[in-house]
């Protein structure tokens, strides 16, 4: 069991609407993806951050991730790796990004 956030009483686990205030329980999940943001990796990088911050935002492997962006080099004819060097500039590092989550460890 879990509690409805909205009116605190006990609701189901899988439940998607609260039972008693009708309120719609998937809300704050979609909240909480809207406030994730972009950012290059700190903790796991091996060029810029880039393949590790995407993999994070996206939910999927880091390893995943550089294996689409080697696959993507390669189909491109090279494109893929100027669209790398051009996110380099546009995403922010995670240091330099103001704290807005609790999820730190
Ligand atoms: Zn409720």
């Amino acid at each position: 069991m879990k509690r409805c956030p909205y009116c605190a009483e006990e609701i189901q686990d899988e439940a998607i609407k609260c039972r008693y205030c009708g309120s719609d329980l998937r809300a704050p999940s979609l909240m909480d993806w809207a406030e994730k943001r972009l950012y290059r990796s700190q903790r796991d990088r091996k060029l810029a951050g880039i393949c590790a911050g995407l993999a994070d935002y996206l939910g999927i492997d880091p390893v995943l991730m550089r294996v689409a962006w080697v696959a993507l080099a390669f189909l491109s004819a090279g494109i893929a790796i100027l669209l790398y060097g051009v996110l380099i500039f546009i995403i922010p590092n995670q240091d330099e990004l103001p704290r807005i989550t609790s999820s730190e460890p």
